[in-house]
């Protein structure tokens, strides 16, 4: 396998079948911690992804013929590519996105590990023998590749989100066009030399920057040799684009919003709560779908929880992607930072108190957020219904195990949620009430690729990783076989 550099890795143009195409319009991708223009990328218009669709649907059967094995092959040659460059992967995904460098290779090898799932996948997936219901006849279920399927994918996690849907299609025998965000596409093409470089034939991934997502993901929702189009992102987008999927009776998969609470009842280990509340909220300096948004604390223990998490976060280290020892970086522009300052404004005009942060470290730049911790926080602020997507923890209290669950079920999001707790038929209670897809107990890091993905309520529809996320690239035909004597 190549060990590549940086600069041997930074692809700017798009990716459709195995050609690098180039376009006279571009645009620019800047880094968030210096502010500074890292490239100008290809600037794929709806021609081009018309395009790239035409080519996945011609590059389909010669793919989908393949046994399961060649391409589970194929897809172990990209996982190994992906691992002997997850050091430049990372460096190049930190100076794009700003998450710390060792955080970008731990994105790597969470990525990389669904590539090395799915080709175990390709391999382990069968269909059904049915009962016998007459002599002469036989029926079974054979599980297909759906077809052409196309990925729209966001900025926090620009390598994982991309493979997650990927690799799942190829494992299944479909081919795939993808659209990543404006804001991250070098990870993204990043991705497709090391394709290319694995033996993924022409045509199978295709990859298309651009700026102009909406008229790209028009062709991409629309277009009728699509059969599936998996999303992850707003769920307000997702809406649209379900909606746009709707004509053609497209399958769809959709990994949106979430609004996480983060309960701490009053028998749980503090040391270990406040511990996995740090992990679950700052990483990626907060900006994860599945990312703690409302902490509830008992009102026993808050005191004794402010006062642990004032010292923890006065000891978190903020700064550039590729310095030592960094816990975040900083957030993806200034939108961000206007949002979570507008959040916390109107928090503090309705009650809210600041009991640490809350404001823009600028001596390190525009975009780093310090370390916030609010405290009387309640369910009626914008900041307890809206995603804060920045490293500020929200503080609620309440007085019993029903308000507890009823608060954190007031939401119509549904992703992610966590509980700490000492008391097993506590444990076993609000484990079944809790309406959310991902439930964390006693631990604030819950991603891995056996774990299914997924959300409920308006948080999407379908699955990611695990057992059941090659389904989402098949569809299901029963084959009866008359004549037997
Ligand atoms: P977003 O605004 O919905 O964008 C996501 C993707 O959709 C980007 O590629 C974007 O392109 C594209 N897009 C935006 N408008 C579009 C349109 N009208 N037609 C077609 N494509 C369109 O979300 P985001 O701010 O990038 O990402 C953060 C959101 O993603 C949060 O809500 C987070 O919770 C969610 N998320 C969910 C999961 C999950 O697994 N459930 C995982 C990660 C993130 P541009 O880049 O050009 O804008």
């Amino acid at each position: 396998m190549l060990q590549h550099t940086v600069r041997s890795l930074l692809k700017v143009d798009a990716f459709v079948d195995g050609n690098w195409i180039p376009s006279e319009q571009r645009f620019s991708v800047y880094n968030p911690a210096t502010g500074e223009t890292i490239a100008e990328v290809c600037d794929a218009d709806p021609a081009l992804a018309e395009r790239a669709v035409e080519v996945a649907y011609k590059a389909l059967p010669a793919w989908q013929a393949k046994t399961a094995k060649q391409r589970a092959d194929l897809l172990r040659a990209w996982y190994q590519a992906i691992m002997v460059n997850k050091q430049v992967l990372g460096e190049l995904m930190s100076s794009e996105q700003g998450k710390p460098i060792a955080e970008a290779i731990g994105e790597i090898e969470y990525g990389a590990s669904f590539i090395d799932w799915f080709a175990g996948e390709a391999e382990r997936h069968h269909g059904e023998l049915l009962a016998r219901s007459a002599d002469d006849k036989r029926s079974w279920i054979s599980k297909q590749p759906i077809g052409v399927c196309t990925a729209i994918t966001p900025w926090n996690f620009p390598n994982a989100m991309i493979t997650r849907k990927v690799a799942p299609a190829l494992a299944a025998g479909c081919t795939i066009v993808v659209k990543p965000a404006q804001l991250t596409p070098l990870s993204a093409l990043a991705l497709m030399q090391l394709a290319a470089e694995a033996g993924i034939p022409h045509g199978v991934i295709n990859m298309l920057p651009t700026s102009q997502a909406k008229a790209v993901g028009k062709v991409l929702t629309e277009h009728p040799n699509v059969r599936k189009f998996s999303f992850t992102g707003s769920t307000a987008i997702g809406k649209q684009l379900m909606a746009q999927c709707s004509s053609g009776m497209k399958k769809v998969s959709m990994e949106l919003g979430g609004n996480a609470a983060f309960i701490i009842f009053d028998d749980a280990d503090l040391d270990l709560a406040v511990e996995q509340l740090l992990a679950a909220k700052f990483r990626n300096a907060g900006q994860t779908c599945i990312a703690v948004n409302r902490v509830l604390v008992h009102d026993a223990v808050i005191a004794e929880v402010e006062q642990r998490l004032i010292t923890a976060l006065s000891k978190l280290k903020v700064g550039a992607g590729h310095e030592q020892g960094v816990d975040y970086g900083p957030l993806i522009n200034q939108e961000a930072i206007d949002k979570a300052q507008l959040l916390q404004q109107q928090a503090i005009d309705a009650g809210a108190e600041v009991l640490c942060g809350g404001k823009v470290l600028q001596q390190l730049g525009p975009l780093f957020y310090a370390p916030t911790l609010l405290s009387n926080v309640t369910a009626t602020m914008a900041i307890s219904q809206q995603e804060i997507f920045a490293p500020i923890l929200a503080l609620q209290r309440f007085s019993s195990e029903a308000e507890a669950i009823a608060l954190a079920n007031d939401t119509p999001f549904g992703l992610a949620g966590y509980f700490c707790s000492n008391d097993y038929r506590r444990i076993g209670r609000v484990a079944e009430q809790l309406q959310c897809g991902m439930l964390g107990i006693n631990v604030g890091i819950i991603s891995q690729v056996y774990n299914a993905f997924a959300g409920i309520k308006e948080s999407g529809i379908g699955i990611e990783g695990s057992s059941f996320g090659l389904a989402e690239y098949q569809v299901t035909k029963t084959i009866t076989l008359g004549g037997f004597t």
